[in-house]
């Protein structure tokens, strides 16, 4: 469903100089196909998840979309960015275009967050306020999802149940998925394909394909 070629990617500094962080990268994502970037912090996986979405179009190099339409895009930022003003609820039917309330409370069944309903985001542990950044993203109805570090710094048992109720929420409604993380085992868990990202600037290192059985099977929620 898209066809990414970064030659490089470099961004200004303060000072006037120039600070190289991409070179050559070749990405695609099929339209049912979870791809995971794996690499350190400041290898530019934010960057890469940014100009795959056409959020960042200041790179060389070329994206493509297939028929050359822009998909929907559902996104899931490290910080859960819910209108703290707004209920979870609320939230979902805001970014919605068409009020889809079936999908809405679908969804927050799936992320099992039906009870928060009504609840301020402010109120939600940083796990649940996560589920909800995640309910929000699939709730437009979204043709591709990116996710970046949707699971950080949560404790391990609640960053388990999250990656297994967002494949529950993929599995309801396939979509193509590009996951940036720097959990390895996460990404074992979640995708179809892993790019380890590395190098100065940063390149693919080695592409892993997953096996489907490695993946977390349906309904197993910890
Ligand atoms: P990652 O997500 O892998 O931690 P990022 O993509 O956020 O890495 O950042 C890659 C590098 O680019 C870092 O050195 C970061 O400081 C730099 N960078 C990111 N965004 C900007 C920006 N808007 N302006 C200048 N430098 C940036
Ligand atoms: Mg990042």
């Amino acid at each position: 469903m898209l066809r990414l070629h970064v030659e490089s990617k470099s961004f200004r500094t303060a000072a006037g100089g120039v600070l190289p962080v991409l070179g050559q990268i070749d990405l695609t994502l099929g339209r049912r196909e979870i791809v995971a970037l794996v690499g350190p912090s400041g290898c530019g996986k934010t960057t890469l998840l940014r100009i795959t979405g056409g959020l960042d179009p200041a790179f060389e190099g070329t994206l493509a979309w297939a028929a050359g339409v822009m998909p929907r895009i559902g996104t899931v930022f490290q910080e859960p960015r819910l209108l703290p003003w707004r209920t979870v609820w609320q939230n979902l039917l805001l970014a919605q275009r068409s009020a889809n309330l079936k999908l809405a409370s679908d969804l927050l069944r799936t992320l099992d967050l039906s009870g928060s309903r009504d609840a301020y985001p402010g109120t939600l542990s940083l796990g649940m306020a996560r589920r909800g950044a995640i309910a929000r993203a699939f709730a437009i109805e979204p043709d591709l999802v990116l996710l970046d570090e949707p699971f950080v710094s949560l404790d391990p048992e609640a960053a388990r149940r999250g990656q297994a109720l967002l494949l529950e929420a993929w599995r309801a409604r396939p979509t193509a998925a590009l996951l940036v993380t720097h959990d390895r085992a996460e990404a074992a868990a979640l995708a179809d394909r892993i790019l380890l990202l590395g190098g100065t600037p940063t390149r693919v290192l080695e592409e892993v394909i997953v096996a489907a059985r490695a993946r977390r099977p349906a309904g197993e929620i910890s």
